[in-house]
């Protein structure tokens, strides 16, 4: 209530700035997601869960390759906590949004299997379906966010990979649920064409969409409520480790220039440039 509650909107603008980071650099793309069924079958015990046997086993390239997320969620909260040491509170912001990202990402199911955007199902669009055009339908007017206190996370690195084996094993439901569905509706009822900024787009239409939703039974609603805790529980064990500094004593309240120059380039980068990388949609 101290420091997030007021700089709530800070926290919503910068909560997108990983994925235009994507647009900037390449080793941004590999720290939103594993493509953890590449490593066998569920639980993929064959990967090691440390990063340096992980590194020993497969080598770096290859975990580059397949996605990085659970691990780099680590080094997010090793920094963060030092933030809050240090009582930076710009740095502690602008962690606190990037972290918040990686943990979401390591909640949706696509981010967790090489078959991303069903692109080896024929089911290319289905990553935004699920992640993006669903709770834009749903979650302001039909879901639920209370979800009580964070709490104190005891061991980081098992929670993480906990969620993202979750998500691993959600996957082939948000993969055979669609094309199940897909088979009842034809494509004129699976899509329709809204008005977005002036241009005319092609998306699953609400009847589908909704349909999909039921049949997922409250599954995006869910991993949503679980992000919320996630990130909350992850800021909160930050501070926690840091030793509980007093949250009205912090220093550095302006961005520096510097700050404002990378947020600047973010935003330049993400309106001009590809992405680097595999793309999502
Ligand atoms: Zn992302």
């Amino acid at each position: 209530m101290v420091l997030y509650k007021p700089h709530i909107d800070f926290l919503e603008e910068h909560a997108v700035d990983p994925d235009k980071r994507r647009y900037a650099i390449t080793e941004e793309g590999p720290r939103h997601y594993i493509d953890i069924d590449h490593y066998g079958s569920f639980p993929y015990d064959s990967l090691p869960r440390k990063w340096n046997d992980a590194v020993a086993r497969y080598s770096e390239d290859t975990l580059q390759a397949y996605g990085i997320g659970p691990w780099w969620l680590q080094i997010m909260l090793y920094r963060l906590t030092d933030a809050f040491k240090e009582k930076n509170q710009s740095k502690i912001l602008k962690l606190s949004a990037d972290m918040g990202h990686y943990i979401a990402d390591s909640h949706v199911p696509l981010h967790a299997t090489k078959n991303h955007n069903g692109q080896y199902t024929d089911q290319k669009g289905i990553h935004g379906f699920w992640e993006s055009r669903i709770p834009e339908l749903l979650a302001e007017k039909e879901w639920d966010f209370f979800i009580g206190k964070a709490e104190f996370i005891k061991n980081p690195p098992e929670f993480i990979w906990g969620r993202v084996l979750e998500s691993a094993a959600a996957a082939d439901t948000v993969l055979k649920f669609e094309k199940q569905l897909s088979l009842s509706f034809s494509s004129d009822q699976r899509f329709s064409f809204e008005e977005r900024n002036g241009v005319t787009v092609r998306q699953y239409s609400s009847a589908y969409s909704k349909a999909y939703n039921d049949m997922l039974k409250g599954m995006v609603e869910r991993r949503m409520r679980q992000s919320i805790f996630a990130v909350a529980s992850f800021w909160y064990t930050a501070w926690v480790n840091a030793g509980q500094p007093d949250l009205t004593k912090l220093s550095n309240k302006n961005f520096s220039a510097d700050d404002l120059k990378e947020f600047e380039s973010l935003n330049t980068a993400w309106k001009n440039n590809p992405m680097k990388g595999r793309e999502h949609e």
